[in-house]
């Protein structure tokens, strides 16, 4: 892309470690925060809107986000009968084959749309990092990683090739320290869930770069072993309450917590969906909801560049109205047809029609799509690979 010039937000709140800011100025990266618009800078009034940290979701599988919420019993007592009742159906029912024929460019992008509808920037990707990942997303997918799905597919498959769920310590020793290692663990509330902790920790797999996916079934001196290891967990409470009608309550654990979505197959609609969630079924502040879909989360992939405006972080940014006094309610009150702009390395992605401007400053060519019923301007590639996708996004028009 060719900058003519930095862009600034003004008449704006913008959310920062140290506090809040009238205006933030950047190219691909923040340049300034609170000062005034430079000559030649495109100014752009977001008439005292949030600007925050472009979302990191710490937890999706991409290709499976256009299936539609699965299940077959009212209430689980692990994920391991779930995956019982799916494994048949993979093979007999029509409408998942037909889902699954779908080409995987397409279902990955379909999962990436999800994300950056929501505010998303970063999402983490629990399954293989396929081939297809390395081009034409609209968000950043986390490369750096590594990953088992869990004990209970260690033989088995559970990529979109058939990709094995992978042995846990063999793929936990093979991922480097500095890189995040994502497992689902204790996904259910038997007693089956409650000794992964146990098992992980046995077999030198609970580290500080360790991140357990779910923990529903973990109990309190669970929480302790792994708060003492100083490993990372993921919260999707949707996913929980919609297969176990139980999910953890983060504020009782010394851990660091990010929230995930899950995919669709058991999952909320999208990061946002998460978080009203997220706050109707615990008693996390919406300060700290917004920590664990931004900083926390960050920490939680090894990213710590992202989740903050920051002077030289990425200009990673998401524009919420400001319909509250503190940016965690207002977040908690977004849905996705609210958001009024995202941007990724300073690049628009998508904006309210207001903040359209943004796009000629950045020379960037944009199309008028549809999100929900409301009118936003996407960046004409993305807007062109929502046309030529084999799979529709419900709610979403790019003709
Ligand atoms: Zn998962």
């Amino acid at each position: 892309m060719i900058w003519t010039s930095a862009v600034t937000l003004t008449n704006a709140r913008v959310v920062t470690g140290e506090g809040t800011a009238e205006s933030v100025r950047f190219a691909s990266r923040v340049l300034a925060i609170g000062d005034p618009p430079r000559p030649g800078d495109a100014v752009v009034d977001v008439r005292g809107s949030f600007v925050l940290p472009g979302l990191v979701n710490a937890h999706d599988h991409l290709e499976l986000n256009h299936y539609g919420r699965i299940k077959f019993r009212d209430r689980y007592g692990n994920a391991s009968e779930w995956i019982g009742d799916m494994r048949p159906r993979l093979a007999d029912d029509a409408a998942i084959r037909k889902a699954g024929s779908h080409p995987l460019s397409d279902r990955l992008f379909v999962g990436a749309l999800k994300n950056v509808l929501s505010g998303v920037t970063t999402v983490a990707h629990h399954n293989p990092f396929y081939s297809e990942l390395r081009r034409d997303m609209p968000l950043r997918v986390l490369r750096k990683y590594g990953w088992a799905h869990s004990f209970l597919l260690q033989d088995r498959a559970a990529g979109a090739r058939g990709e094995r769920g992978g042995d846990v310590q063999r793929r936990f020793r093979s991922t480097p320290a500095s890189a995040p290692f994502f497992v689902h663990i204790a996904e259910g509330v038997d007693a089956a869930a409650s000794g992964e902790v146990e098992r992980l920790e046995s077999l030198g797999c609970l580290a500080p770069n360790t991140v357990l996916v779910h923990g529903v079934g973990i109990d309190a001196g669970g929480w302790r072993r792994v708060a003492s290891a100083r490993a990372g967990a993921v919260w999707c409470p949707a996913s929980n309450m919609f297969l176990f009608g139980r999910t953890i309550d983060p504020s009782r654990t010394e851990t660091n917590v990010a929230i995930g979505t899950d995919s669709r197959l058991t999952g909320s609609r999208d990061l946002l969906e998460e978080l009203c969630v997220a706050y109707e079924t615990s008693s996390v502040p919406p300060a700290h909801l917004l920590a664990m879909v931004t900083v926390d989360a960050a920490a939680t992939i090894r990213q710590p560049q992202l989740g903050r405006v920051a002077v030289g972080a990425p200009a990673d940014l998401l524009v919420i109205p400001g319909v509250a006094a503190e940016p965690g309610q207002a977040l908690v009150a977004t849905a996705r047809r609210d958001v009024e702009l995202v941007t990724i390395g300073g690049r628009p992605i998508l904006a309210h029609p207001g903040l359209a401007g943004i796009f000629n400053g950045c020379r960037t060519r944009s199309r008028p799509i549809h999100v929900d019923g409301a009118p936003k301007v996407a960046d004409a590639a993305l807007a062109r690979r929502i046309d030529d996708c084999s799979i529709v996004e419900p709610g979403v028009a790019a003709r």
